[in-house]
């Protein structure tokens, strides 16, 4: 079985990710803790090479790999970078490097190639239209922008990281905008996906509604 799950930025769509991947014994994807490692990368090579475009990064010498789990892990060339992708630095320049086609192509493929042979649910925002069309269940989450603001200032908070809420506010904006508007894969509802706007739902009931649109799908 193959879950798409898509939608704006901090609309919680890792936490649904998770919680369904546990309740159907699934494995859980991030596709954009990748993009947030290619990002890192690039941001470790311009403190070298300050006039380095994304476009020139040497794609051939990066190593991605996604461990999945309870809290899943993501290595850039073998070194545990879960923590430091959620950095402002990275959030602020990685929907600039996710709209490079070569990079996105490079990553489709690799997120293709995990999910061979397993049960998976992967969340980004072209899983359902690009990396997986045919797709068992295709999700689109939204919510409104400021509960997603509060949101993610409470989740940076818990890791240590101090942003005010207009800065996440103005980065979940700026995301939206380039995400919706790249012309390779641009974010978007496909005509199959199930729309869940979780603004006014708390955790369990936002995992019941999905479970139920999963069900109606599969018949389990
Ligand atoms: O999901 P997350 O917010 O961590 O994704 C970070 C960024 O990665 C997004 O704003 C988007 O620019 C990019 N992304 C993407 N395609 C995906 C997943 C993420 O372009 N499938």
């Amino acid at each position: 079985m193959i879950i798409a799950v898509d939608g704006y930025s901090a609309c919680g769509k890792s936490t649904l990710a998770k919680d369904l991947a546990k309740e159907l014994g699934i494995v859980y994807i991030d596709s954009g803790a990748m993009y947030r490692a290619i990002t890192l990368y690039y941001l470790e090579q311009r403190e070298k090479n300050p006039i380095l475009t994304i476009e020139e990064l040497p794609l051939d010498q990066i190593q991605i790999d996604f461990i999945p789990g309870h809290k899943p892990i993501i290595l850039l060339n073998n070194k545990d970078v879960s923590d430091e992708i959620r950095q402002p630095s990275v959030s602020d320049l990685v929907s600039e490097v996710s709209a490079v086609s070569k990079i996105r192509t490079a990553l489709v493929d690799f997120q293709r190639k995990i999910a061979e042979g397993k049960s998976i649910i992967m969340d980004g925002r072209d899983i359902g239209s690009v990396v997986f069309p045919n797709a068992d269940v295709k999700l689109f989450i939204t919510a409104a922008i400021d509960t997603r603001a509060k949101r993610r200032f409470l989740e940076l908070q818990q890791r240590g990281i101090q942003q005010s809420l207009e800065q996440i506010k103005s980065n979940l904006l700026k995301r939206d905008q380039i995400d919706s508007t790249r012309s390779d894969s641009p974010l978007t509802q496909t005509a199959d996906a199930f729309l869940i706007d979780n603004t006014l739902l708390n955790r369990e009931q936002q995992k019941q509604v999905a479970l139920n649109i999963i069900k109606s799908k599969t018949n389990n």
